[in-house]
């Protein structure tokens, strides 16, 4: 009895210290809002960087002919290739590979990554084109990038590496042009084929669901990242000196996932899994909400509950000690168990923690750290997601039949589905009724490496 007493602190303590009241959700979209306009005002201002994607043509659903897409993210990577039918027939056609990236590659050379790439790019225009002859028309391939790091970019197809994230880290490649470096691999392959656009995937979840529906005005991410990227009217941008586009618009990456304010509630979990990590101090807004660390979160909550009050029994503790050993797809398994005994948490227990005999006590204050956790993650996010609302005055009660959608993609987002209907909720919750009719969440799938082929599109027009 004892030892449940014991956990039950641990958890109470946990459950206050994750706490996101409305009134600070409020708090933290002011803040994410008041970092954007920091961030556009001059650079090195804030630590959310926006910056500028030098995309001022998002597509129109116009675009015509048969064009590539590369999706870096975190863990796969995607080759596709879009044909595209004009205004009537949108995308006739869509083929795709995703190809698992070797660990070693992660933290390898910029030209063994690059190489590897353009090799399986190579193999999949090779398969492609056997089957389907003349459809370039002797053209030059077009290819858009989607490389989701933060990334300098210095025109619509160049950018320099600022820095890795996620699991990544690749020195000799950070301050390099990403284009370049793929553009050399393709060469070595003998692979003819131009970059005709530089992006991430929120621009690119941008691009995609703007492609149908011209009321989009921002792509996020939850994936094993966090990022957005939304629409800004270039005349908005004091730190941009070059010439205004025709359009008056500019995509934004925001680089959100480095979004910090002192309003973040940041346990004693947090502050270890940032100091572990291959970044500490950086990027702790996405630590506290993507799938990359929610598993490991919840991980470090459960080893101190299994020190300190000995609830789990007297297992090894050798999993449970093991970094990102616990999974957010895991925590996602367990807080979705449905089972009245819930079967599905001690299975999972035993099979990835080696955790065995518990209790059906022990197994729910289990599910109430994931809940905990991916609530608080869920929470933030909206409340994110209010801060571009706010900052493009799109969170207020609107007269002139005004839609704005927000288009969503990620994996943690599209599979995690208590976090997802959690933010829906909390974005009602933050825009009250009136502003709620005018918004729209819309899950954009796989938009971001679609969304590169349809920018390379729009930009070869
Ligand atoms: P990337 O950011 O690498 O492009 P994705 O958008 O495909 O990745 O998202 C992958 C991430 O989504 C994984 O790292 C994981 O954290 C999360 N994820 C995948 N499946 C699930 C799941 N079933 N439940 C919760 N999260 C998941
Ligand atoms: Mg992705």
């Amino acid at each position: 009895a004892a030892a449940a007493v014991e956990a039950e602190q641990v958890v109470a303590d946990l459950r206050e210290k994750c706490a996101t009241p409305e009134s600070l959700l409020r708090d933290v979209a002011s803040a994410m809002a008041g970092e954007m306009s920091a961030g556009l005002e001059e650079e090195g201002r804030s630590k959310v960087k926006m910056l500028l994607s030098y995309v001022d043509k998002l597509p129109t659903g116009r675009e015509e002919g048969s064009f590539y897409g590369l999706d870096l993210g975190g863990t796969n990577f995607r080759v596709l290739k879009v044909q595209l039918g004009g205004t009537k027939k949108h995308l006739v056609h869509c083929e795709s590979r995703e190809v698992t990236i070797p660990p070693h590659l992660m933290s390898g050379t910029s030209s063994e990554l690059f190489g590897f790439i353009a090799s399986e790019l190579a193999k999949f225009v090779a398969d492609e084109e056997e089957e389907s002859t003349n459809l370039l028309n002797g053209k030059k391939r077009e290819l858009g990038f989607t490389f989701s790091f933060p990334v300098r970019q210095t025109s619509v197809a160049s950018g320099t590496l600022v820095k890795w994230t996620k699991a990544f880290s690749i020195d000799d490649a950070v301050g390099k042009d990403v284009v370049a470096e793929l553009q050399t691999a393709m060469e070595k392959q003998g692979l003819d084929m131009h970059v005709a656009a530089l992006i991430n995937d929120a621009v690119g979840t941008l691009a995609g669901a703007r492609y149908y529906d011209e009321d989009v005005v921002a792509g996020i991410i939850f994936g094993t990242g966090t990022n957005a990227a939304y629409v800004e009217k270039a005349n908005a941008i004091p730190k941009w000196e070059g010439k205004l586009p025709n359009s008056e618009d500019m995509v934004i990456n925001m680089e959100w996932g480095n979004f910090f304010s002192c309003l973040l509630p940041v346990t004693e979990f947090d502050q270890s899994l940032d100091k572990d990590s291959l970044n500490p101090g950086e990027q702790i807004y996405e630590k506290l909400i993507s799938g990359m660390y929610l598993g490991e979160i919840v991980r470090r909550v459960l080893l101190k509950l299994s020190l300190q009050s000995g609830i789990f029994g007297d297992n090894d503790h050798c999993k449970l000690n093991t970094q990102f050993h616990l999974r957010t797809p895991h925590i996602s398994t367990m807080h979705h168990d449905e089972t009245p005994d819930l079967k599905i948490v001690s299975e999972k227990l035993h099979e990835i923690l080696g955790i065995t005999d518990t209790s059906l006590e022990t197994r729910k204050m289990v599910i109430e750290i994931c809940d905990i956790v991916a609530r608080r993650a869920a929470r933030l996010a909206a409340a994110g997601v209010a801060g571009i609302l706010l900052k493009l005055g799109r969170n207020g009660s609107v007269d002139n039949n005004q839609r704005s959608v927000i288009a969503i993609d990620g994996g943690l987002f599209e599979h995690y589905t208590k976090f997802s209907e959690c933010l829906e909720s909390t974005l009602g919750e933050l825009l009250g009724q009136e502003a709620s009719k005018s918004v729209t969440v819309k899950h954009a799938n796989d938009g971001s490496g679609i969304g590169a082929a349809l920018i390379a599109a729009s930009q070869s027009r």
